[in-house]
């Protein structure tokens, strides 16, 4: 049996054992579990945990910021396409016939079109989600070196 550290605040999730306010580690000192953000948050000397804790939800933030970015580049992509089909079939119906080899050529222009922005916006989309990959990952790694420092 452990024992506890300062007034207790909480008891373990895993084995029950009083957890102090005084808690000398991120984790339960009798089992190891993992303590839970709100009683990390009521031990002082554990605040900087809790400190980088919060950056680490400033980037998830973030990273939904470009995940929208991603999600608008799908959208332009297909909405064009679905565009450019619309516009394909208005052409041909206004024509009444495709036999014309101009009508034809405008038609698989506009489709061609749709299809290279839509690869375009995908392509732009994969190197943002890249981005925010590599970028996620090099603050994080910022973010671990501190504590070292
Ligand atoms: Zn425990």
């Amino acid at each position: 049996m452990a024992q506890i550290q300062g007034v207790e605040i909480a008891k373990c999730s895993s084995c029950r054992e009083p957890i102090g306010n005084q808690n000398s580690a991120t984790w339960c000192l009798n089992c190891g579990e993992p303590l839970p953000e709100e009683v990390k948050a009521q031990i002082p000397r554990l605040a900087a945990f809790t400190t980088i804790t919060t950056s680490k939800q400033q980037q998830t933030n973030q990273s939904q910021t470009s995940d929208g970015l991603v999600s608008a580049m799908h959208f332009i992509g297909w909405g064009n396409l679905i565009a450019s089909v619309v516009l394909a079939f208005i052409i041909l119906k206004n024509l009444g016939s495709a036999s014309s080899p101009l009508a034809v050529g405008t038609i698989v222009g506009v489709i061609a079109q749709g299809i290279i922005v839509l690869v375009f916006c995908l392509t732009l989309a994969r190197i943002l989600e890249n981005v925010a990959n590599i970028r996620s990952r090099l603050e994080k790694m910022s973010t671990e070196e501190k504590p070292l420092r």
